[in-house]
């Protein structure tokens, strides 16, 4: 729904836009925004976070660039992990992210969600217009799909694909000034980030290289929430698929839409969960919300999910989050792996990163461009 110079607002502090940008709030401001189309806000100052380098060393994923952001704030100084005497340069600022352009909108995704965790007041990326041409293309199909399902309202989603063909036909993108100045710059070489990075029980600062953590027992397992796509689930479905055992650990897998759930379902990757003896939970929140399912009371657990305060997932339960990926190889391998387990591991992944790591793009779905072929615009 979104456009890159949306300002949006929403009530869950995991509102994150991946284009544009959005100040979460309280329910009575977002009310307020939603009445009004306006809301208070005094422009809070920025933290740049800039990732340097062309790659991601092998078996880093972008999980782990979520945690280097807190890892890399330690190392200067800019944030600590103690409660007494707390010291956190995101709070309350914007975070603002370069150096990673040709990311996916929903890769993009992953990163800006993660600001919540940062306390920050909102996040921005900074994008080629490729992959935003990309998604707008691909939501313009999806939106329009909605028309003919008979979602509504009508005039709205009508409004919403005339303003996206409006910006595919101009696109201009806002970026900083050469001379911005930002509270703190936090500079990320990706060379420099070689092993996968956790945040630690229970707090999503407390991070700590797959090294530190290793050999740590596991009893469960979460693969879902926001901070996952269907390109998380096709990844761990591949490796279990190649293990071909069932788990020593409870896997719980939720993807976070519909729409993945009946694509990984249509690709065969439910059997392989199935098989493996995950246990398939319904698309949405899921654990991460904690109300709906719960780990077991005091296990050691690895997440996908966005925070992991304590008795969040479950009573007293120690949570590490980590990448979809290391999720998996720990749920096969009852711990943490070693760097050298994981890379195993990884190495197939990479090896399929072409067929695995593909999102959702709705303008080359036939049930969807079909569906959408049929649908006159009238606004
Ligand atoms: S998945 Fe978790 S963090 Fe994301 S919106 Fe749901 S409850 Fe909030």
């Amino acid at each position: 729904m979104l456009l890159p110079d949306t300002v949006g607002t929403g009530g869950d502090s995991h509102t994150r836009f991946p284009i544009g940008i959005s100040f979460p709030a309280g329910s009575g401001l977002v009310a307020f925004a939603a009445a009004t189309g306006v809301m208070p806000l005094d422009m809070p100052e920025s933290v740049l976070v800039r990732f340097k380098g062309d790659t991601l060393q092998p078996g880093v994923t972008l999980r782990d660039l979520v945690n280097a952001i807190p890892y890399y704030a330690i190392k200067q100084g800019l944030l600590t992990v103690a409660k007494a005497g707390k010291k956190n340069i995101f709070s309350g600022r914007i975070l603002e992210i370069e150096g990673l352009p040709d990311l996916k909108v929903e890769q993009a995704f992953e990163l800006s969600d993660s600001a919540a965790e940062r306390s920050a007041a909102a996040c921005s990326i900074k994008l080629n217009e490729a992959p935003i041409r990309e998604y707008l293309n691909s939501n313009i199909t999806m939106l329009k799909w909605m028309l003919s399902e008979g979602y509504g309202d009508p005039r709205t989603i009508e409004r919403r694909i005339g303003n996206m063909e409006a910006w595919l036909a101009n696109p201009e993108l806002m970026e900083g000034d050469a001379d911005a100045e930002y509270a703190a710059v936090i500079e990320i070489d990706l060379a420099d980030v070689k092993e996968p990075i956790l945040a630690c029980p229970n707090d999503p600062d407390d991070v700590k290289t797959l090294s530190e953590v290793a050999g740590v027992q596991i009893d469960e397992v979460f693969l879902g929430s926001c901070m996952t796509n269907i390109g998380h689930f096709r990844a761990a479905g591949k490796l279990l698929d190649a293990a071909g055992t069932t788990l020593p650990t409870r896997m719980w897998i939720a993807p976070p839409t519909k729409m993945d759930a009946a694509q990984l379902t249509e690709e065969g990757y439910y059997n392989i969960f199935g098989k493996a003896g995950a246990r398939m939970e319904m698309p949405g929140c899921s654990l991460c919300m904690g109300n709906q399912a719960r780990v077991g009371d005091n296990t050691t657990v690895v997440s996908t999910s966005t925070r992991n305060f304590p008795n969040r997932l479950g009573t007293g339960a120690n949570v590490y989050l980590s990448s979809a990926e290391l999720a998996a190889v720990a749920a096969l391998l009852g711990k943490i792996p070693t760097v050298e387990e994981y890379m195993e591991y990884a190495t197939k992944i990479d090896s399929m990163a072409e067929d695995v790591y593909r999102y959702l793009n709705f303008d080359q779905i036939d049930s969807y461009t079909n569906a959408a072929s049929s649908v006159i615009a009238t606004a």
